[in-house]
């Protein structure tokens, strides 16, 4: 498969694997269908578990001549009951209902187990419990040491190891908890690209994930689905490389009314200070069952493209779901429309944030504008100026170029950013060759059309990206 290009989507697309989707099979047409990058939740499985699905992505990716990333994304201190029957517990409203830390084995319509042993400091007298992503309600009414006991105030049936969230609560739990530093070890010696850090809190979080993989290369990314998130937003984007806005646990721990707004601020906070952002959870859910989306959803995707998301994901649809190449087609489509008739309104770059790459980068987007470039190019090591050319969002093709897989791969989740593999290292003319001849090849430029290059000079010595040059493409 060549890389796409013709009309592409610039918007990247992230798609969860799990059982509907980890075949080689289906890796193969999740990427004929779209899919940039592909997300490995930790939470239903270990990490020694993944790595035949890591080398099965690797091995395919290469064979569709693609640089698909992989990201990592660690449980965190997500709160679950224990195990019920099979057929699950039906919890009737006004109800009494018992979380305890006792051992109790299999539980019942009276009583259920709980690991967090920390539960019975955490919760308040008249604080909520929601159960299974917020669909049942509880109303704590007695604590003891192991129990806290409630009322039923929005009833249910009640399946095994469903989340458990306390809205509000501070929680004494630490963010990163003993599976997730034995994933992290894991993950520091195997071939993930990015790692995505669950229920963080504060940019320490971000901090500690970066101690215990021991490596400044990997990009951390901040999920943010707990309210203090909120609160310490720009100190959390500010040490990590991106942010997740992970409305599953967001419209659960924080009123569901609320999250469009924080969607909608933290994209633009994250344009502001030029950091990566994904938007996830539910974007298509009704395609876990069905093969079209509903209008609502369209709406949706539509909407965070137009607000300047630089990926978007897909969770339970392409992971259990019924019709996973269906909702990856689904959001190639959405994304283009989306693109092509949103008004390119530059976004609000912070100017503290004003370092070199960050102003070559404005002023390559501008240039290319009035010059109708066809392409913009960055030739810079480590592609932190492609991505501060990407948050410009030009709407045009920018091409990255490099002899690093792992950089391309990274490269490859940037909006509008298509990664080109140089065979080694070149200099600045050879590598303005190699894009003339892209571009003639694939048809995105003739000869005489121009392209705008950003440039750190010397290439390659870690010099800060000083120069912006304009090219006329050159027939072979
Ligand atoms: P999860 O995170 O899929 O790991 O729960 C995303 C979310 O909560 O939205
Ligand atoms: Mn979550």
């Amino acid at each position: 498969m060549q890389t796409k290009l013709h009309n592409y989507n610039h918007t990247k697309i992230i798609a969860t694997l799990g059982p509907a989707s980890e075949s080689s099979e289906m890796i193969q047409k999740l990427i004929r269908a779209g899919a940039d990058c592909f997300r490995l939740n930790f939470s239903h499985k270990n990490a020694e578990e993944f790595e035949p699905v890591i080398q099965r992505i690797r091995g395919i990716s290469k064979s569709e001549d693609s640089y698909i990333p992989i990201i990592a994304d660690i449980q965190g201190p997500k709160l679950r009951i224990g195990r019920l029957p099979v057929e699950g517990v039906i919890l009737k409203d006004n109800d009494t209902f018992t979380i305890t830390a006792r051992d109790i084995g299999v539980g019942n319509a009276q009583e259920v187990e709980t690991s967090y042993k920390n539960l019975s400091k955490d919760a308040v007298i008249g604080g909520r419990i929601l159960l299974s992503d917020g669909t049942i309600e509880l109303s704590v009414e007695k604590i003891s040491d192991t129990d806290i006991s409630c009322r039923v105030l929005i009833g249910g049936t009640l399946f095994s190891n469903k989340g458990m969230n306390l809205p509000g609560a501070k929680l004494s739990i630490d963010t990163l908890t003993e599976k997730d530093i034995k994933d992290l070890k894991f993950i520091a010696k195997s071939d993930i690209d990015m790692i995505a850090v669950s229920f963080v809190r504060s940019a320490e979080d971000i901090k500690r994930v970066r101690e215990i993989i021991g490596n400044t290369r990997t990009p951390v990314i901040a999920k943010l689905e707990r309210p203090e998130a909120l609160e310490n937003l720009d100190e959390i984007l500010e040490q990590a490389d991106g942010a997740l806005i992970a409305r599953g646990d967001l419209g659960v721990e924080t009123p569901f009314e609320t999250v469009p707004y924080m969607q909608k601020q933290i994209l633009e906070r994250s344009a502001a200070m030029g950091k990566w952002v994904t938007v996830a959870t539910q974007m298509l859910l009704s395609m876990v069952r069905h093969n079209r989306p509903s209008r609502a959803e369209v709406s949706d995707v539509s909407n965070a493209v137009i607000d300047g998301a630089d990926a978007i994901m897909l969770s339970e649809e392409t992971a259990i779901g019924s019709y996973p190449v269906s909702a990856v087609e689904a959001m190639v489509k959405i994304a283009k429309e989306a693109e092509k008739n949103m008004q390119n309104i530059p976004p609000n770059i912070d100017a503290k944030k004003a370092v070199f790459s960050v102003s070559a980068a404005g002023a390559a987007v501008s240039a290319a504008e009035r010059l109708g470039a066809k392409a913009i190019m960055p030739l810079a090591g480590s592609g932190l100026t492609a991505l501060h050319i990407s948050k410009w969002r030009p709407g045009r093709l920018i091409l990255a170029l490099s002899a690093n897989e792992s950089t391309l791969r990274r490269l490859n989740v940037l909006r509008g950013v298509i990664p080109v593999y140089l065979e080694k290292h070149m200099d600045m003319e050879n590598q303005i060759k190699i894009a003339d001849q892209f571009l003639l090849e694939r048809n995105c430029a003739i000869k005489g059309d121009t392209v705008v290059i950003v440039a750190a000079v010397p290439l390659g010595k870690g010099a800060e990206t000083n120069t912006i040059r304009f090219h006329r493409v050159k027939g072979a």
